[in-house]
């Protein structure tokens, strides 16, 4: 009797020290200050109310503030709101701002190597650039890249495949870009000047009046729903695919990361899940918009849609990969990025070709 008294006081300081336990945990959950809130503000590279890119990040700050009960809101400005567009990344870097939104190519007079987390010609397609990036080591590397500016990068959207740009003539062989002016931005490009061409740079709002007024002969912009919506096939005809300078552009969401660290965890937990899911939900939207604006330009009667030629295509992809290595010969970090990148891509090749790539060319 006495025996089974002791084993019952032993089994109930059992229970007890696991409710105590319990107890603790909760405790521990309690101690973040839920009252406490965090007003932060974002800057991004788009125009006011630019469709899909500007409204996502909008999008992505709605869903934090309704996740969040309001505990964390962010203010999101579009380019020039706050501060100038291509200032966005310095402005997290150096806490003025909390979050920042746009594209890690715009930094590559600063960092190089950065380009790799948006895009490089005859590069990956989102599908690859998100393998990569969060479970092939990409985003590890990427944060170490961005780490001595003290900002945290996530992926927040994507363009998907873009258009090749709209032509004023017809690109039948290299000789038709010899001395051709056309608005190309980044690597692309200094690939476009090697291979004869003259690339210009020039701010999205003047790219319509320049191709109008044959200031320029030729430009890129994005894809068929942003085109359209720009109205450049009202200044030029012929428009070409794929866009081999863009092959799926990664947005970025950049976090400075003093700010992240002031976070508790649970409103880490939502800003990083809130990136995932609006990464996807941009990426589908331009896919669909672009679909649905494609069979738009397709029913214009002075819209031609053409394929660049094999051997022109051939040709870029040479001069990209004599400039990519050129560029890393020259710059360790870049060579880093460039070869962890380059190692990916090759196994995602691979895969590819005898997957999604095998697949979408069986005639249907
Ligand atoms: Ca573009």
């Amino acid at each position: 009797m006495k025996h089974s008294f002791i084993l019952l006081i032993a089994a109930l300081s059992i229970v007890l020290s696991a409710c105590s336990q319990e107890e603790s945990t909760s405790n521990t959950q309690a101690a973040i200050d839920t009252n406490k809130t965090y007003n932060w503000k974002m800057v991004t590279t788009w125009p006011p109310g630019f469709p899909v890119l500007q409204e996502g990040a909008e999008r992505f700050s709605d869903n934090i503030k309704a996740m969040s009960n309001g505990r964390l809101t962010i203010k999101v400005y579009a380019g020039g709101e706050l501060i100038p567009a291509l200032q966005t990344f310095d402005a997290v870097s150096q806490g003025t701002v909390e979050m920042g939104h746009g594209s890690a190519y715009y930094w590559a007079g600063k960092v190089p190597e950065a380009q790799f987390f948006s895009t490089v010609p005859f590069g990956m397609t989102a599908r690859g650039m998100n393998a990569w990036l969060y479970d092939g080591g990409g985003l590890e590397l990427w944060r170490e890249v961005y780490k001595p500016f003290h900002v945290i990068p996530f992926p927040l959207g994507n363009t998907g495949v873009q258009m090749g740009g709209w032509f004023n003539k017809e690109i039948n062989s290299l000789d038709d870009l010899k001395g051709l002016k056309m608005r190309i931005p980044g690597l692309g490009g200094k690939v476009f000047a090697k291979a004869g061409g003259n690339p210009v740079l020039l701010a999205g709002s003047e790219v319509y009046t320049a191709l109008e007024r044959n200031t320029i002969d030729a430009t890129e912009w994005i894809g068929p729903f942003h085109d359209q919506r720009l109205g450049l096939y009202r200044a030029a005809e012929h428009y070409y695919y794929p866009g081999w300078h863009e092959p799926g552009t990664v947005l970025e969401l950049t976090v400075n990361q003093r700010a992240w660290d002031s976070l508790p965890a649970d409103l880490q937990a939502i800003v990083s899940n809130a990136a995932t899911a609006e990464n996807l939900r941009m990426f589908s939207e331009m896919e669909h918009k672009n679909l649905s604006a494609l069979q738009e330009l397709k029913d214009r009667p002075n819209v031609q849609i053409h394929r660049f030629p094999d051997d022109v295509l051939a040709t870029l992809k040479k001069l990209t990969d004599e400039t990519l290595m050129e560029t890393a010969a020259n710059d360790a970090k870049f060579e880093k990025v460039y070869n962890a990148y380059q190692a990916f891509r090759k196994k995602n090749d691979a895969w590819s070709d005898i997957s999604e790539n095998a697949y979408l060319a069986i005639e249907k």
